[in-house]
């Protein structure tokens, strides 16, 4: 609790899923989470509600991770508002599959504005306020260091461009004591990617542990890169995945 107090942090799309177990995880070090969401105000409140019943400190904004000035904007209220900024988490992403000749533009348009577009403009904006020691983490994906299989080329290409993106900005931020970092996680319990679903099952088989991770177990690794203990880290990307990149 006590090396993080007084830290505020920004988590894009924290309302479910990865990003949810995040905001709550900081909030329990005493960070002050703000985080965004898409639609879901009722997810958004829970997750706030849950923060707050464990003693921390949570505040939802509705801003699209596709819209690159929604997420500046957000930044910049987050830092008037609390007077810092000191770790922003990317991890606002959506998923689509399919064969690659089905993509249309509009949907490849999307996913780029999402994936990749709103984490560029979300660490841009965050280090722009940040003080030395900030942190800057995304959230890219297993599938950006082992293409497994057919039918995700264009969601791998938005993660195979985090890698490209921090560690040129672990370079560019290098000089103000910010730090980029980028996690990559496996399969992962959430709505996006349930470990119910019938498609779980085959990709559980190229997993070396041979299930699937909780975004707790995401969270932890965030929070870690977050902390004072991860100073001489940057640039790099984590996979915690089960074993898939193995
Ligand atoms: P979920 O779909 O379960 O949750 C997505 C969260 O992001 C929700 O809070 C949602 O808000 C928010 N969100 C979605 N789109 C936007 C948007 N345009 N603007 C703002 N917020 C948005 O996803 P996961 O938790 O599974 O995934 C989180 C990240 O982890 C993503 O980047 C994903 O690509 C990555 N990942 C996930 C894996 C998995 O197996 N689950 C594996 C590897 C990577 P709302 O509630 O309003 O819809």
């Amino acid at each position: 609790m006590t090396e993080s107090i007084n830290r505020v942090a920004v988590v894009t799309g924290g309302s479910r899923g990865i990003g949810a177990a995040i905001v709550r995880r900081l909030a329990s070090k005493g960070v002050h989470v703000a985080f965004t969401y898409a639609n879901n105000g009722g997810a958004a409140e829970r997750t706030m509600a849950e923060v707050r019943e464990a003693g921390g400190s949570a505040k939802a904004y509705a801003a699209d991770a596709g819209d690159a000035s929604a997420i500046q904007d957000v930044v910049h209220r987050v830092s008037s508002e609390t007077g810092r900024l000191d770790i922003m988490v990317a991890n606002a992403g959506i998923m689509l599959a399919g064969p690659p000749g089905d993509v249309s533009i509009d949907a490849f348009d999307r996913l780029m504005a999402v994936n990749v577009r709103g984490v560029f403009f979300a660490a841009t904006a965050a280090a722009r306020v940040m003080p030395e020691g900030g942190r800057i983490i995304s959230i890219g994906s297993c599938l950006a260091e082992r293409s497994a299989g057919p039918g995700t080329t264009a969601y791998t290409l938005t993660k195979a461009a985090l890698v490209g993106m921090t560690r040129g900005l672990a370079y560019d931020f290098a000089p103000r004591g910010i730090t980029v970092n980028l996690v990559h996680p496996g399969p992962t319990d959430t709505d996006m990617n349930p470990a119910a679903s019938e498609r779980a099952a085959q990709q559980r088989t190229k997993i070396a542990l041979g299930r699937y991770g909780s975004a707790d177990e995401i969270a932890s690794a965030v929070a870690y890169l977050a902390s004072p203990a991860a100073s001489f880290i940057t640039g790099a990307a984590l996979a915690v995945d089960g074993g898939f990149a193995a």
